[in-house]
């Protein structure tokens, strides 16, 4: 019998070769893969994230996007001081809170979101943003209004601001320059063309790539990766999100990493060796040095 879809493999894949110089992956949910949360058969983040030194990518953004992965993020990261955290209401749930629980719920997950944002092992606010994609016109006005209170934490804290923008590019820019950008602002899975690239870069605003980078049909996305500056680029796996090829299909972790940082010398016509120091040290000034 042949194999069908159904019995596809999801096998965590092979790692890959280590990379010659250690990297941050800046953006990462270890909590939808942990078995604390979800049962036996899910690896520990703890292994997860051995696995990952292994290959050296050393340091990790863990980001918890509701109230739940928020509160298991900043716990997380009390003992381990690898782990840096972004909290927030991911723009989808804005939405989706407003529309099914009214909009005093989404009031009371900012305020617990505000009360772990204070924890000096969060570095960031986010993710935050728009997603025009799986958010229809309804739950428009709730996500822009989320994500203006998260931009306005950030800058009552003093943290970063992780970006979520899904085909909503010009509205994002736009919420954020009415609200006035914090001074570290990081596009998470940078999706944008080369004249948004352009764009970003005048700003001083970070841009973080995804294994999608690594897609075959992602020309635009590499052509968009070789103009930004040196000084604001930054890797990330999104995982358990997002695997990078040949291994699309299957699940995502932080040491499948350098597969990404392989893909992303390669688009800017430079080497592992000279991409990766660079990656790492962007890191720890977009997020404040750990
Ligand atoms: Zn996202
Ligand atoms: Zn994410």
């Amino acid at each position: 019998m042949g194999r069908s879809s159904a019995d596809r493999d999801r096998s965590l894949p092979q790692p890959p070769q280590p990379l010659v110089s250690p990297v941050i992956d800046t953006h990462t949910h270890l909590n939808v893969l942990d078995r604390s949360l979800h049962g036996d058969d899910e690896p520990d983040a703890d292994q997860v994230l051995a696995n990952a030194a292994a290959v050296g990518v050393t340091k990790v953004v863990q980001i918890g996007c509701d109230v739940e992965a928020a509160r298991w993020s900043v716990d997380f990261a009390q003992t381990r001081p690898d782990v840096a955290v972004g909290v927030a209401i991911h723009p989808n749930d804005a939405a989706r809170t407003v529309q099914a629980n009214g909009h005093e719920a989404l009031e009371e997950s900012w305020r617990i979101i505000e009360e772990l944002a204070a924890d000096p092992v969060v570095r960031a606010v986010g993710e935050t943003g728009l997603d025009y994609f799986r958010t229809d016109e309804a739950g428009r006005p709730a996500q822009q209004e989320s994500f203006r209170w998260h931009i306005d934490l950030a800058k009552r804290l003093g943290k970063a601001l992780v970006i979520h923008d899904r085909d909503s590019h010009d509205d994002v820019i736009s919420v954020l320059e009415s609200e006035g950008p914090p001074s570290s602002v990081i596009f998470h899975c940078f999706s944008g063309d080369a004249q948004m690239a352009r764009y970003c870069a005048d700003q001083g605003w970070f841009m973080s790539f995804a294994g999608v980078i690594t897609f075959p049909s992602a020309t635009d996305l590499r052509a968009a990766l070789a103009l930004v500056p040196d000084e604001l680029v930054l890797v990330e796996t999104d995982a358990p999100y997002l695997t990078p090829a040949p291994f699309r299909g299957r699940p995502n972790a932080t040491y499948l990493t350098p597969l990404t940082v392989r893909a992303m010398a390669e688009a800017r016509g430079t080497t592992e060796a000279e991409l990766a120091p660079l990656l790492f040290a962007n890191a720890q000034r977009a997020f404040g040095a750990w």
